[in-house]
Protein backbone atom coordinates (compact mmCIF):
# COMPACT_ATOMS: atom_id res chain seq x y z
CA UNK A 1 0.00 0.00 0.00
CA UNK A 2 1.80 3.32 -0.94
CA UNK A 3 2.18 5.75 1.64
CA UNK A 4 2.80 8.88 1.00
CA UNK A 5 4.21 11.37 3.85
CA UNK A 6 1.14 13.22 4.78
CA UNK A 7 -1.39 10.45 3.16
CA UNK A 8 -4.29 9.09 5.78
CA UNK A 9 -2.68 5.51 5.59
CA UNK A 10 0.66 6.67 7.14
CA UNK A 11 -1.12 9.13 10.04
CA UNK A 12 -3.13 6.15 10.54
CA UNK A 13 0.12 3.92 11.47
CA UNK A 14 1.76 7.14 13.01
CA UNK A 15 -1.01 7.37 15.26
CA UNK A 16 -3.40 4.53 16.18
CA UNK A 17 -3.49 1.17 17.62
CA UNK A 18 -5.66 -1.38 15.81
CA UNK A 19 -8.57 -3.65 17.12
CA UNK A 20 -7.84 -7.57 16.20
CA UNK A 21 -4.12 -7.03 13.77
CA UNK A 22 -0.89 -7.43 14.35
CA UNK A 23 0.24 -4.06 15.44
CA UNK A 24 4.06 -4.78 13.94
CA UNK A 25 2.57 -6.69 10.56
CA UNK A 26 0.24 -3.38 10.63
CA UNK A 27 3.15 -0.55 10.58
CA UNK A 28 4.31 -2.19 7.58
CA UNK A 29 1.10 -2.84 5.68
CA UNK A 30 -0.97 -0.02 6.43
CA UNK A 31 -4.83 -0.04 6.97
CA UNK A 32 -7.45 0.12 3.90
CA UNK A 33 -8.84 3.40 4.47
CA UNK A 34 -12.93 3.39 3.69
CA UNK A 35 -14.51 6.85 3.05
CA UNK A 36 -18.02 6.49 2.23
CA UNK A 37 -20.76 3.95 1.70
CA UNK A 38 -23.88 3.60 -0.43
CA UNK A 39 -26.05 0.52 -0.35
CA UNK A 40 -24.07 -2.67 0.37
CA UNK A 41 -20.95 -1.28 -0.86
CA UNK A 42 -18.18 0.86 0.57
CA UNK A 43 -15.29 2.98 -1.13
CA UNK A 44 -11.81 3.50 -0.58
CA UNK A 45 -9.63 7.27 -0.26
CA UNK A 46 -8.55 5.95 -3.86
CA UNK A 47 -12.37 5.76 -4.94
CA UNK A 48 -12.23 1.97 -5.41
CA UNK A 49 -15.66 0.33 -4.44
CA UNK A 50 -16.01 -2.88 -2.47
CA UNK A 51 -19.15 -5.10 -1.67
CA UNK A 52 -19.35 -5.04 2.24
CA UNK A 53 -19.74 -8.58 2.38
CA UNK A 54 -19.30 -8.32 5.97
CA UNK A 55 -22.57 -5.64 6.67
CA UNK A 56 -18.85 -3.67 8.81
CA UNK A 57 -18.98 -5.60 11.56
CA UNK A 58 -22.17 -8.23 10.98
CA UNK A 59 -24.33 -4.89 11.85
CA UNK A 60 -25.22 -2.19 9.28
CA UNK A 61 -28.73 -3.89 8.51
CA UNK A 62 -30.12 -1.51 6.22
CA UNK A 63 -26.98 -0.39 4.14
CA UNK A 64 -24.52 2.81 4.04
CA UNK A 65 -26.04 5.91 3.28
CA UNK A 66 -29.56 5.86 4.85
CA UNK A 67 -30.87 8.89 4.98
CA UNK A 68 -33.83 8.79 7.33
CA UNK A 69 -30.99 7.67 9.80
CA UNK A 70 -28.84 10.58 8.81
CA UNK A 71 -31.84 12.62 10.16
CA UNK A 72 -33.50 11.13 13.23
CA UNK A 73 -30.01 11.63 14.51
CA UNK A 74 -29.91 15.05 13.42
CA UNK A 75 -33.48 15.91 14.51
CA UNK A 76 -32.73 14.63 18.06
CA UNK A 77 -29.04 16.31 18.18
CA UNK A 78 -31.01 20.07 17.86
CA UNK A 79 -34.02 18.60 20.18
CA UNK A 80 -32.10 17.21 22.83
CA UNK A 81 -28.40 15.79 21.81
CA UNK A 82 -27.73 14.43 25.59
CA UNK A 83 -29.18 13.36 28.45
CA UNK A 84 -28.85 10.32 31.00
CA UNK A 85 -30.85 7.58 32.53
CA UNK A 86 -29.46 8.06 36.09
CA UNK A 87 -31.49 8.70 39.69
CA UNK A 88 -34.97 9.41 38.20
CA UNK A 89 -34.22 10.72 35.07
CA UNK A 90 -34.90 10.09 31.40
CA UNK A 91 -36.26 11.17 27.81
CA UNK A 92 -38.57 10.12 25.02
CA UNK A 93 -36.31 8.45 23.10
CA UNK A 94 -34.98 5.85 25.70
CA UNK A 95 -38.24 5.14 26.50
CA UNK A 96 -39.64 4.70 23.41
CA UNK A 97 -37.27 2.37 22.45
CA UNK A 98 -37.25 0.32 25.56
CA UNK A 99 -41.16 -0.45 25.13
CA UNK A 100 -40.54 -1.21 21.23
CA UNK A 101 -38.25 -3.79 22.22
CA UNK A 102 -40.27 -5.25 25.46
CA UNK A 103 -42.77 -5.19 22.17
CA UNK A 104 -40.73 -6.99 19.79
CA UNK A 105 -39.00 -9.32 22.18
CA UNK A 106 -39.95 -13.08 20.94
CA UNK A 107 -40.53 -14.53 24.63
CA UNK A 108 -42.09 -12.07 27.68
CA UNK A 109 -39.20 -10.09 28.92
CA UNK A 110 -40.12 -6.97 31.36
CA UNK A 111 -37.05 -4.42 31.33
CA UNK A 112 -34.29 -3.17 29.07
CA UNK A 113 -31.35 -1.71 30.36
CA UNK A 114 -29.15 -0.26 27.68
CA UNK A 115 -25.66 0.15 27.45
CA UNK A 116 -23.18 1.17 24.74
CA UNK A 117 -21.73 -2.03 22.98
CA UNK A 118 -22.49 -5.73 22.98
CA UNK A 119 -19.69 -6.44 25.27
CA UNK A 120 -21.16 -3.73 27.56
CA UNK A 121 -24.24 -5.53 27.16
CA UNK A 122 -22.95 -8.68 28.33
CA UNK A 123 -20.77 -7.49 30.82
CA UNK A 124 -23.94 -5.81 32.66
CA UNK A 125 -26.30 -9.43 32.37
CA UNK A 126 -23.09 -10.56 34.28
CA UNK A 127 -23.11 -8.37 37.37
CA UNK A 128 -26.83 -8.25 37.54
CA UNK A 129 -26.75 -12.05 37.54
CA UNK A 130 -24.32 -11.65 40.33
CA UNK A 131 -26.39 -9.28 42.05
CA UNK A 132 -29.32 -11.39 41.70
CA UNK A 133 -28.05 -14.49 43.18
CA UNK A 134 -26.98 -12.40 46.17
CA UNK A 135 -30.37 -11.04 46.68
CA UNK A 136 -31.75 -14.36 46.49
CA UNK A 137 -29.44 -15.22 49.50
CA UNK A 138 -27.25 -18.05 46.75
CA UNK A 139 -24.09 -15.89 47.25
CA UNK A 140 -22.14 -19.61 45.96
CA UNK A 141 -24.17 -19.09 42.91
CA UNK A 142 -21.98 -16.91 40.68
CA UNK A 143 -20.33 -19.57 38.01
CA UNK A 144 -21.10 -19.01 34.03
CA UNK A 145 -21.07 -20.98 32.03
CA UNK A 146 -20.22 -20.15 27.82
CA UNK A 147 -18.96 -21.67 24.65
CA UNK A 148 -15.50 -22.76 23.25
CA UNK A 149 -15.51 -20.62 20.23
CA UNK A 150 -18.91 -18.65 21.33
CA UNK A 151 -17.80 -14.90 20.65
CA UNK A 152 -19.47 -12.07 23.58
CA UNK A 153 -17.09 -9.25 23.70
CA UNK A 154 -14.13 -7.79 25.36
CA UNK A 155 -14.30 -6.29 28.41
CA UNK A 156 -12.61 -8.66 31.19
CA UNK A 157 -16.19 -10.34 32.36
CA UNK A 158 -17.05 -10.59 28.33
CA UNK A 159 -13.70 -11.64 26.91
CA UNK A 160 -13.83 -14.40 30.02
CA UNK A 161 -16.85 -15.02 28.17
CA UNK A 162 -15.65 -15.61 24.54
CA UNK A 163 -14.64 -19.33 23.93
CA UNK A 164 -11.66 -17.92 21.65
CA UNK A 165 -7.55 -18.54 23.09
CA UNK A 166 -6.51 -14.80 21.17
CA UNK A 167 -8.94 -13.09 23.63
CA UNK A 168 -7.16 -14.79 26.94
CA UNK A 169 -4.06 -14.75 25.96
CA UNK A 170 -1.42 -12.22 27.85
CA UNK A 171 -4.60 -11.03 29.03
CA UNK A 172 -4.40 -13.40 32.31
CA UNK A 173 -8.26 -14.25 31.20
CA UNK A 174 -10.52 -15.79 31.50
CA UNK A 175 -11.70 -15.04 34.96
CA UNK A 176 -12.50 -17.91 37.47
CA UNK A 177 -15.96 -17.81 37.47
CA UNK A 178 -16.39 -17.93 33.93
CA UNK A 179 -16.13 -21.68 32.48
CA UNK A 180 -15.97 -23.17 29.01
CA UNK A 181 -18.53 -25.89 27.46
CA UNK A 182 -18.25 -27.98 24.38
CA UNK A 183 -18.52 -25.95 20.63
CA UNK A 184 -21.38 -27.24 18.73
CA UNK A 185 -19.64 -27.62 15.69
CA UNK A 186 -19.95 -31.18 14.41
CA UNK A 187 -17.27 -31.34 11.54
CA UNK A 188 -14.44 -30.51 14.30
CA UNK A 189 -15.87 -31.35 17.71
CA UNK A 190 -17.33 -35.03 16.42
CA UNK A 191 -15.64 -38.33 17.97
CA UNK A 192 -15.59 -41.02 15.22
CA UNK A 193 -18.63 -42.52 13.80
CA UNK A 194 -20.81 -39.44 15.88
CA UNK A 195 -23.89 -39.13 13.92
CA UNK A 196 -24.99 -35.37 14.53
CA UNK A 197 -27.87 -36.13 16.45
CA UNK A 198 -25.62 -38.35 18.43
CA UNK A 199 -23.01 -35.09 18.74
CA UNK A 200 -25.90 -32.93 19.75
CA UNK A 201 -26.79 -34.75 22.82
CA UNK A 202 -23.22 -35.34 23.63
CA UNK A 203 -22.89 -31.26 23.55
CA UNK A 204 -25.73 -31.20 26.20
CA UNK A 205 -24.39 -33.98 28.34
CA UNK A 206 -21.06 -32.35 28.39
CA UNK A 207 -22.83 -29.39 29.99
CA UNK A 208 -24.56 -31.29 32.39
CA UNK A 209 -21.47 -33.10 33.36
CA UNK A 210 -19.75 -29.33 33.69
CA UNK A 211 -22.43 -28.40 35.78
CA UNK A 212 -22.11 -31.77 38.17
CA UNK A 213 -18.62 -31.38 38.52
CA UNK A 214 -18.64 -27.79 39.38
CA UNK A 215 -22.21 -28.60 41.82
CA UNK A 216 -25.12 -27.47 40.09
CA UNK A 217 -25.85 -24.47 42.92
CA UNK A 218 -22.84 -22.57 41.86
CA UNK A 219 -23.95 -22.07 38.33
CA UNK A 220 -25.82 -19.36 37.51
CA UNK A 221 -26.38 -18.50 34.01
CA UNK A 222 -25.43 -20.27 30.51
CA UNK A 223 -24.51 -17.30 27.47
CA UNK A 224 -24.58 -18.55 24.23
CA UNK A 225 -25.03 -17.08 20.82
CA UNK A 226 -28.31 -18.67 19.26
CA UNK A 227 -25.60 -18.84 15.70
CA UNK A 228 -21.84 -18.44 16.89
CA UNK A 229 -20.24 -15.64 14.63
CA UNK A 230 -17.38 -14.08 15.14
CA UNK A 231 -15.85 -18.02 15.93
CA UNK A 232 -16.26 -18.72 12.59
CA UNK A 233 -20.18 -19.43 12.15
CA UNK A 234 -21.12 -22.36 13.65
CA UNK A 235 -24.59 -23.15 13.00
CA UNK A 236 -25.93 -25.49 15.76
CA UNK A 237 -26.42 -29.27 14.73
CA UNK A 238 -30.19 -30.35 14.40
CA UNK A 239 -31.17 -31.16 18.07
CA UNK A 240 -29.13 -29.02 19.56
CA UNK A 241 -30.84 -26.57 21.59
CA UNK A 242 -33.87 -29.05 22.13
CA UNK A 243 -30.88 -30.70 23.88
CA UNK A 244 -29.69 -28.00 25.72
CA UNK A 245 -32.47 -26.38 27.34
CA UNK A 246 -33.84 -28.76 29.02
CA UNK A 247 -30.43 -29.41 31.03
CA UNK A 248 -30.29 -25.71 31.86
CA UNK A 249 -34.01 -25.66 33.05
CA UNK A 250 -33.63 -28.97 35.19
CA UNK A 251 -30.91 -27.46 37.20
CA UNK A 252 -32.18 -23.34 37.38
CA UNK A 253 -29.76 -22.07 35.59
CA UNK A 254 -30.46 -18.64 33.52
CA UNK A 255 -30.29 -18.91 30.02
CA UNK A 256 -28.80 -15.83 27.94
CA UNK A 257 -29.44 -15.63 24.49
CA UNK A 258 -26.67 -12.95 23.10
CA UNK A 259 -28.56 -11.83 19.84
CA UNK A 260 -26.11 -9.17 19.32
CA UNK A 261 -25.53 -10.58 15.74
CA UNK A 262 -28.78 -12.86 15.25
CA UNK A 263 -31.07 -10.31 16.51
CA UNK A 264 -33.42 -8.13 13.69
CA UNK A 265 -33.52 -10.55 10.52
CA UNK A 266 -30.04 -12.11 10.56
CA UNK A 267 -30.88 -15.67 10.39
CA UNK A 268 -34.58 -15.14 8.33
CA UNK A 269 -36.96 -14.67 11.83
CA UNK A 270 -36.39 -11.16 13.67
CA UNK A 271 -34.13 -13.46 16.56
CA UNK A 272 -32.51 -15.95 16.14
CA UNK A 273 -34.11 -16.86 19.56
CA UNK A 274 -37.46 -17.29 17.13
CA UNK A 275 -35.21 -19.85 15.01
CA UNK A 276 -34.15 -22.36 17.46
CA UNK A 277 -37.60 -21.87 19.54
CA UNK A 278 -35.33 -20.44 22.65
CA UNK A 279 -36.88 -19.19 25.84
CA UNK A 280 -33.49 -17.34 27.28
CA UNK A 281 -34.26 -15.53 30.31
CA UNK A 282 -32.35 -12.55 28.77
CA UNK A 283 -30.98 -11.00 25.90
CA UNK A 284 -28.41 -9.14 24.40
CA UNK A 285 -28.96 -7.14 21.57
CA UNK A 286 -26.74 -4.25 19.60
CA UNK A 287 -25.14 -4.19 16.02
CA UNK A 288 -28.07 -4.21 13.60
CA UNK A 289 -30.12 -2.47 16.71
CA UNK A 290 -29.05 0.33 14.76
CA UNK A 291 -27.48 -0.80 11.84
CA UNK A 292 -24.36 0.71 13.88
CA UNK A 293 -25.14 4.25 12.67
CA UNK A 294 -24.91 4.83 16.71
CA UNK A 295 -22.83 2.37 19.31
CA UNK A 296 -25.71 1.29 21.29
CA UNK A 297 -27.02 -2.00 23.01
CA UNK A 298 -29.57 -3.33 24.90
CA UNK A 299 -29.93 -6.23 28.30
CA UNK A 300 -33.85 -7.37 27.87
CA UNK A 301 -34.73 -9.29 31.38
CA UNK A 302 -37.86 -11.23 32.24
CA UNK A 303 -39.34 -11.10 35.64
CA UNK A 304 -37.22 -13.54 37.71
CA UNK A 305 -34.24 -11.42 36.93
CA UNK A 306 -35.77 -7.99 37.60
CA UNK A 307 -37.42 -8.99 40.59
CA UNK A 308 -35.03 -10.23 43.17
CA UNK A 309 -32.68 -6.87 41.42
CA UNK A 310 -34.89 -4.60 42.15
CA UNK A 311 -35.36 -6.08 45.72
CA UNK A 312 -31.65 -6.37 46.36
CA UNK A 313 -31.58 -2.17 45.09
CA UNK A 314 -34.05 -1.08 47.22
CA UNK A 315 -32.51 -3.08 50.24
CA UNK A 316 -29.18 -1.54 49.17
CA UNK A 317 -30.68 2.05 48.41
CA UNK A 318 -29.34 2.35 44.82
CA UNK A 319 -28.38 0.05 41.75
CA UNK A 320 -24.97 1.20 41.69
CA UNK A 321 -24.36 0.73 37.58
CA UNK A 322 -24.89 2.60 34.81
CA UNK A 323 -23.02 4.23 31.52
CA UNK A 324 -22.69 7.92 31.08
CA UNK A 325 -23.92 7.02 27.39
CA UNK A 326 -26.76 4.45 28.97
CA UNK A 327 -29.90 4.67 26.12
CA UNK A 328 -28.44 8.08 24.75
CA UNK A 329 -31.18 9.95 22.80
CA UNK A 330 -29.25 10.03 19.48
CA UNK A 331 -28.31 6.60 19.62
CA UNK A 332 -32.41 5.72 20.74
CA UNK A 333 -33.73 7.64 17.78
CA UNK A 334 -31.11 6.12 15.38
CA UNK A 335 -32.23 2.76 16.78
CA UNK A 336 -36.32 3.34 16.80
CA UNK A 337 -35.72 4.76 13.10
CA UNK A 338 -33.77 1.77 12.04
CA UNK A 339 -36.14 -0.82 13.32
CA UNK A 340 -39.25 1.45 12.31
CA UNK A 341 -36.96 0.74 7.92
CA UNK A 342 -36.62 -2.85 9.27
CA UNK A 343 -40.60 -3.17 9.53
CA UNK A 344 -41.77 -1.09 7.22
CA UNK A 345 -39.56 -2.94 4.31
CA UNK A 346 -39.71 -6.20 5.87
CA UNK A 347 -36.44 -6.81 5.63
CA UNK A 348 -37.30 -10.10 7.72
CA UNK A 349 -39.27 -11.51 4.83
CA UNK A 350 -36.31 -10.08 2.16
CA UNK A 351 -33.80 -12.62 4.33
CA UNK A 352 -36.14 -15.23 3.64
CA UNK A 353 -36.31 -14.81 0.27
CA UNK A 354 -32.66 -13.92 -0.87
CA UNK A 355 -31.60 -16.88 1.78
CA UNK A 356 -31.45 -19.64 -0.61
CA UNK A 357 -29.67 -17.96 -3.96
CA UNK A 358 -27.27 -16.57 -0.53
CA UNK A 359 -26.74 -20.57 0.93
CA UNK A 360 -26.83 -22.16 -2.50
CA UNK A 361 -23.99 -19.76 -3.80
CA UNK A 362 -22.04 -20.26 -0.18
CA UNK A 363 -22.22 -23.81 -0.28
CA UNK A 364 -21.04 -23.97 -4.35
CA UNK A 365 -17.70 -22.11 -2.76
CA UNK A 366 -17.28 -25.61 -1.78
CA UNK A 367 -16.46 -26.90 -5.35
CA UNK A 368 -12.62 -25.13 -4.71
CA UNK A 369 -10.47 -27.46 -3.28
CA UNK A 370 -9.30 -25.31 -0.82
CA UNK A 371 -13.01 -25.40 0.60
CA UNK A 372 -13.43 -28.11 3.62
CA UNK A 373 -17.01 -26.77 4.74
CA UNK A 374 -19.50 -24.34 4.09
CA UNK A 375 -21.84 -23.40 6.99
CA UNK A 376 -24.65 -20.84 7.24
CA UNK A 377 -28.13 -20.07 7.77
CA UNK A 378 -30.21 -16.78 6.35
CA UNK A 379 -27.98 -14.56 5.52
CA UNK A 380 -24.52 -15.54 7.09
CA UNK A 381 -22.22 -18.35 6.88
CA UNK A 382 -19.05 -18.91 6.72
CA UNK A 383 -16.18 -21.04 4.11
CA UNK A 384 -13.71 -22.92 5.82
CA UNK A 385 -10.34 -23.01 3.67
CA UNK A 386 -7.79 -25.67 4.31
CA UNK A 387 -4.35 -26.54 2.32
CA UNK A 388 -1.22 -28.52 3.59
CA UNK A 389 0.79 -25.56 2.59
CA UNK A 390 -0.89 -23.54 5.42
CA UNK A 391 -1.38 -26.34 7.89
CA UNK A 392 1.59 -24.81 10.36
CA UNK A 393 0.19 -21.06 10.14
CA UNK A 394 -3.56 -21.44 10.73
CA UNK A 395 -5.05 -18.02 9.48
CA UNK A 396 -2.48 -17.39 6.62
CA UNK A 397 -4.70 -19.20 3.92
CA UNK A 398 -7.12 -17.02 5.43
CA UNK A 399 -5.35 -13.62 5.16
CA UNK A 400 -4.44 -14.61 1.51
CA UNK A 401 -8.43 -15.04 0.62
CA UNK A 402 -8.93 -11.95 2.55
CA UNK A 403 -6.60 -9.96 0.27
CA UNK A 404 -7.48 -11.56 -2.66
CA UNK A 405 -11.19 -10.57 -1.74
CA UNK A 406 -10.01 -7.12 -1.13
CA UNK A 407 -8.11 -7.05 -4.73
CA UNK A 408 -11.15 -7.79 -6.37
CA UNK A 409 -13.65 -5.31 -4.31
CA UNK A 410 -15.00 -7.45 -2.06
CA UNK A 411 -14.77 -7.36 1.94
CA UNK A 412 -15.19 -10.28 4.00
CA UNK A 413 -13.79 -11.31 7.11
CA UNK A 414 -11.12 -13.98 8.06
CA UNK A 415 -11.92 -15.82 11.24
CA UNK A 416 -8.26 -17.60 10.95
CA UNK A 417 -9.36 -19.52 8.09
CA UNK A 418 -13.03 -19.43 7.91
CA UNK A 419 -13.86 -16.55 5.27
CA UNK A 420 -17.46 -15.08 6.59
CA UNK A 421 -19.78 -13.91 4.35
CA UNK A 422 -22.85 -11.35 6.48
CA UNK A 423 -23.83 -8.97 3.68
CA UNK A 424 -26.37 -5.77 4.60
CA UNK A 425 -29.85 -7.55 5.02
CA UNK A 426 -30.78 -5.38 2.08
CA UNK A 427 -28.89 -6.65 -0.43
CA UNK A 428 -30.79 -8.13 -3.43
CA UNK A 429 -30.29 -11.28 -5.08
CA UNK A 430 -28.20 -9.97 -7.98
CA UNK A 431 -25.93 -8.52 -5.22
CA UNK A 432 -25.87 -12.20 -3.67
CA UNK A 433 -24.39 -13.33 -7.51
CA UNK A 434 -21.83 -10.39 -7.72
CA UNK A 435 -20.59 -11.14 -3.77
CA UNK A 436 -19.95 -14.81 -4.53
CA UNK A 437 -18.58 -14.44 -8.25
CA UNK A 438 -16.14 -12.47 -6.62
CA UNK A 439 -15.65 -15.21 -3.89
CA UNK A 440 -14.91 -17.77 -6.10
CA UNK A 441 -12.70 -16.12 -8.63
CA UNK A 442 -10.88 -14.64 -5.80
CA UNK A 443 -10.66 -18.05 -4.27
CA UNK A 444 -8.69 -19.63 -7.73
CA UNK A 445 -5.93 -17.54 -7.66
CA UNK A 446 -5.35 -18.65 -3.60
CA UNK A 447 -3.33 -21.54 -2.43
N1 LIG B 1 -21.68 -10.63 21.14
C1 LIG B 1 -21.58 -11.03 19.88
C2 LIG B 1 -22.38 -12.24 19.44
C3 LIG B 1 -20.78 -10.36 18.96
O1 LIG B 1 -20.67 -10.79 17.70
C4 LIG B 1 -20.07 -9.22 19.41
C5 LIG B 1 -19.22 -8.47 18.47
O2 LIG B 1 -18.91 -8.90 17.39
C6 LIG B 1 -20.19 -8.84 20.74
C7 LIG B 1 -21.01 -9.56 21.58
C8 LIG B 1 -19.41 -7.68 21.27
O3 LIG B 1 -19.93 -6.50 20.77
P1 LIG B 1 -19.06 -5.16 20.75
O4 LIG B 1 -17.97 -5.36 19.75
O5 LIG B 1 -20.05 -4.12 20.35
O6 LIG B 1 -18.55 -4.96 22.12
Amino acid sequence: MAQLPNSLEARDVAFQLHSYADARKQEQTGSLVIEKGEGIYVEDVSGKRYIEGMAGLWSVAVGFGEKRLVEAAARQMEKLPYYHTFTFKTHGPSIELAEKLIEMAPVPMSKVYFTNSGSEANDTAIKLIWYRSNALGQPERKKIISRMRGYHGVTVASASLTGLPNNHKSFDLPLPQILHTTSPHYRTMKKDGESEAEFARRCAQDLEDLILAEGPETIAAFFAEPVMGAGGVVVPPDGYWQAVQPVLKKYGILFVADEVICGFGRTGNMFGTETYNLQPDMMTLSKALSSSYQPISALLINDTVYEPIADESHRIGVLGHGYTGSGHPVAAAVALENLKIIEERDLVGHVREIAPTFQKRLAGLADNPLVVETRGIGLIGAAELQHPAHSDTPGSLGAAANAAFQENGLISRAMLDAMAFCPPLIITDGQVNDLFDIAEESLKKVA
